[in-house]
Order: structure tokens, then sequence, then C-alpha cells
């Protein structure tokens, strides 16, 4: 194994889950699985609505009911970046449902997307009317300079090669066009207990400490914002409830926890309260072209 990041060979394992062993790079502290699926295989993958030999994604529908609930999270991402780029084209990058793009097509800019799955694709035309690609980023043919603002929510920890993506985002911004990303961040001494489910498979990388920075150097961007929070307080939500896992048990609770009148509360507070010793966050970043 190579690390992505910085290319170094070493890898330090930490925990496995759904058959695969999640480690660290020493060098750069990106974490990975220790199977990084060939773009082709995860192409077939998203298009069958599954990864890791069985596990389903999110029905279009469920996650479109998530996205609502998330409204105010994605308002703002579109509040974050009008403040580094006022206007301008914006591509959203695993756009699912849509609701990034209206909310952005609301604040002006001229939107489009990138979304693997039909169904959600679907989804996004209907919402938006905007043009939306079925292909990853690399394969849509961009040609240089071509947009002032790039989103990649909860896009990061699905990519293929990461490396390559931060490149491919380097070529198509604008001169003073920025990276709009959020994604989980893992820091020292994070174990498997930090999180209920990694759904390992179909994450395959996460941030650790400085990592952003390495990425951002290797390609020419460079970090001009970042905002990090706990990630208990987004992740327990009742469409986290609501989607089952293969691990029965914790189906089992989930349910438990979605019937019980407060559960939900209960369960954040419990997860809140450990956030002092967790090193699970949720991340955002703001990249714009080095020189
Ligand atoms: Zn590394």
């Amino acid at each position: 194994m190579t690390c992505d990041c910085c290319g170094s060979a070493e890898w330090v394992p930490l925990f496995s889950e759904n058959g695969l062993r999640l480690g660290r790079c020493p060098d750069c502290a990106l974490l990975y699985v220790d199977d990084i699926p060939d773009p082709t295989a995860r192409m077939t993958e998203m298009e069958e609505g599954h990864y890791a030999g069985t596990q389903q994604i999110n029905e279009a529908v469920k996650q479109s009911a998530g996205e609502v609930i998330q409204r105010d999270r994605f308002q703002a991402f579109v509040d974050l970046a009008r403040r580094h780029r006022g206007d301008g084209r914006w591509l959203d990058v695993g756009c699912g449902g849509g609701l990034l793009l209206s909310l952005a097509r609301d604040a002006g800019y001229d939107v489009e997307g990138i979304e693997l799955s039909a169904d959600r694709r679907a989804l996004t035309e209907e919402a938006t009317g905007a043009t939306v690609h079925g292909v990853p980023l690399e394969d849509v043919g961009y040609p240089d300079d071509a947009f002032d603002v790039v989103s990649l929510i909860n896009v990061f920890s699905h990519l293929v090669s990461p490396a390559r993506t931060f490149a491919e985002l380097r070529r198509l911004l604008r001169p003073g066009g920025i990276v709009v990303m959020a994604t989980g961040e893992f820091t020292a001494g994070v174990s498997k207990g930090d999180m209920l489910a990694w759904n390992l498979g179909d994450h395959l990388y996460f941030l650790g400490d400085g990592t952003i920075e390495r990425y951002a150097a290797a390609s020419g961007l460079r970090l001009i914002d970042h905002e990090r929070r706990w990630l208990p307080d987004e992740m327990f939500s009742r469409e986290w409830l609501r989607v089952k896992g293969r691990s029965g048990p914790k189906n089992a609770l989930k349910t438990i926890i979605d019937r019980t009148p407060g559960g939900l509360r209960l369960l954040r507070a419990v997860m809140l309260r450990r956030q002092a010793d967790s090193s699970a966050h949720s991340g955002t970043f703001v990249l714009t072209p080095a020189a």
C-alpha cells in the first residue's frame, strides 16, 4: 500500500469493520482502509447502490429527507463560500438530492453538479434544473479555470484517490476561486469507539491532524479557512437512526432509540459528554490556488 497523500509505504493498523481494516499513515496522519477499490469497481458499486459487498447506500428519498433536516448546515456552507467568493460558477461534487445547489442558486451562483447515483441525480435535476453529470470529476472533461466555487460536502472519504481529485480541482479553479469541503477529521488517539458506525468500505479515507495542509501543498492549493466541530453533534440525527446497516445489535439499538421518546436527545447528550476525549470531528475547509 502507498499513502494517497504523501506516498509513504508505511501504514499502521488501527481496527477492523465490515471486513476492512482502517490504518494510519505515520507521515501525514491520513487514515485509510487497507483495500482501496479501483475506480471501475467503485463506479459499479455506486451505480448499483452498494459498497463493501452488501452494504446499501441510502435510497435517494431518504437522502433527500436527510438533506432537508440539514438545511441550516448547508446554508452555512453557502454563507462561507460567499465570504470568500461572492458569485460565479459553482460546481457541487456529489450533489445528492440537490439541496446545496438549490441554496447556491438562490444565492446567485450559476450551478452545476456531479452525482454518480442515478436516482439522486434525477432529484437534483428536478429540484434545480441544473446540469448534473453522472461520471467522476476527472472524467467530465471540464476546461481549465472553469469554476469559482467547487464544493465537496461529505465526499472526500468516498474518493478513490483524493490526490487525483485535488489536482483536478486545482486545474478547474479560476484565480481566486475556492474549494469548500467538509469531511471527518480524526485527531491523535482515534479509536473505534469514537464512532458508533464507521461504514468502512463506503468511507475509504479520513483526514488526520495536518493532512489537509499536506494535500493542499502537494496539489498547488492553500488552506485559507478551517472550522472544526465535534462530530456527534450532527451525526446522531433521526435520519441516521433510520438507516440500517449490517450489524444486528446496532440496528436494534437504533430502532429502540428512535422509538423511545427523548431517546435521540439522550444519545446526543451521552455522546457530547464523551466529546472531551473524543478524536472525532467534522471539519470544514476552504482552499484556494496557492499562486
Ligand atoms: Zn501519508
